[in-house]
């Protein structure tokens, strides 16, 4: 029997960033062992071993990795109707690619929206591919005509084979609604995701229709209830994120559509919202360049400025916020670009709690991630700048973005 390695890494010199605190404790030691933060303090290095990795972080911040509440790992092209139509192999190696990229700009765990599965995650976990810890849901789950069926009016046969490569899966009807649950659920989702109002990219609902019935989107938070899995919610009107959140889902994805009465009901329930402000501002701007069908254009404006107005209100709310991008596709480059869209409203400490602590708890992972304390993972990023005083950091991530560690292990490195 091979004796199990220790694998240590001690960060000296580090500028620790106390995200639930909103402050940086300077000059720490940060000793990591097994893939878990073991002490952070001045003298952590006392207790290092000889075998020890030592990086110096020379001042710079060290911060927990971010985590994105919604991402689509798996669409390598905003044209969804072309992606289900994908071989899946080719879409695996497409989201190798899109899932290192999101290791580069500094994220250590990912909520997929619809799209990724159990494969993917095994091949993350594993350390097969360079990604953040993949957090997926299977398929979206729509009803007919609804946010995940992609079929043109003129269409009629619906293809809802697993093995392909769709976001969604079409039920109806309250024991349909069970079966594509229990099945998500059979292949390890983490959490469901249900599509409870119209969206842009689907070709023939309304931005304003809400989606399911209320039967059947009870019988999905059950489920996930059984399971032990939150539901997140796909949703822009005020009356689709109401009846969503009074049937007991855990999140609403977008909100743009929003008003003081779901602010007022996020509040009582106590519940969270992911506004996804990256993707309608690259949808407008470069949207048809990455296969998006210039028809949605319209809808795109419909949503774009009122998912302004929405955070603002939100933000006035006191509503709990995690960081979410949703993009698709090359527009995936600009992950980071929420940090500048949300600055107009909040400070950059809040939008940072946005993507580490706030969204552990959304995830329930507050235990493990979202933190640079005893006890938890060692997810961390070292980062070039002063992330308090404004979020210009996060622009230039490519070269302020000095190392991401995932669970111990070094995934990026620039010295
Ligand atoms: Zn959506
Ligand atoms: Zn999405």
């Amino acid at each position: 029997m091979t004796p199990r390695m220790t694998k240590e890494t001690l960060f000296r010199n580090a500028r620790v960033l106390d995200v639930a605190a909103g402050v940086y404790l300077d000059n720490q030691s940060v000793l990591v062992r097994d893939g878990k933060i073991v002490a952070v303090a001045k003298d952590a290095h006392q207790q290092a071993s000889a075998e020890a990795e030592t990086i110096d972080v020379k001042g710079r911040v060290l911060m927990p990795g971010l985590c994105d509440g919604h991402v689509h790992v798996t669409a390598f092209t905003a044209d969804f109707a072309m992606l289900g139509r994908t071989a899946p192999t080719y879409v695996s190696v497409r989201s190798s690619e899109l899932l290192k990229g999101m290791t580069e700009r500094g994220f250590t765990t990912v909520r997929d929206a619809g799209g990724a599965d159990w494969g993917l995650a095994k091949a993350v976990n594993e350390g097969r591919i360079l990604g953040p810890r993949l957090l997926h849901c299977g398929r979206a789950l729509s009803q007919t005509g609804g946010h995940a069926d992609m079929r043109g009016p003129g269409e009629q046969n619906l293809d809802q084979c697993l093995c392909c490569s769709g976001l969604g899966t079409v039920c109806d009807g309250v024991p349909e609604m069970r079966k594509a649950c229990r099945e998500e659920i059979r292949r390890g989702a983490t959490h469901l995701k249900l599509m409870v109002s119209g969206g842009v990219a689907s070709p023939t609902d309304r931005i304003d229709s809400t989606q399911f019935a209320l039967e059947e989107i009870r019988a999905a938070c059950e489920e996930a209830e059984a399971a032990n899995i939150p539901v997140m919610a796909h949703a822009y009107t005020s009356r689709a994120v109401v009846r969503a959140l009074e049937c007991g889902v855990d999140s609403i994805e977008h909100g743009n559509l929003l008003d003081q009465d779901a602010v007022d009901t996020l509040l009582r329930l106590d519940r969270w919202l992911v506004p996804t402000m990256s993707i309608y501002r690259a949808l407008a701007e470069e949207g048809v360049d990455a296969g998006m069908p210039a028809e949605l254009n319209a809808k795109v404006s419909d949503v774009l400025d009122a998912g302004r107005d929405a955070l603002r209100l939100a933000v006035k709310g006191g509503v709990k916020l995690v960081y979410g991008t949703d993009l698709l596709g090359q527009m995936q480059r600009h992950q980071l670009n929420e940090f500048a869209l949300r600055s107009e409203f909040l400070a950059p400490i809040d939008i940072i709690r946005s993507a580490t602590t706030e969204a552990a708890n959304l995830f329930r992972m507050a235990d493990r991630i979202g933190q640079v304390k005893e006890g938890m993972l060692a997810d961390l990023l070292i980062i070039d700048g002063d992330v308090l005083d404004s979020v210009a950091p996060w622009a230039d991530a490519e070269n302020t973005i000095r190392m991401v560690m995932k669970e111990g292990v070094v995934q990026v490195a620039k010295g």
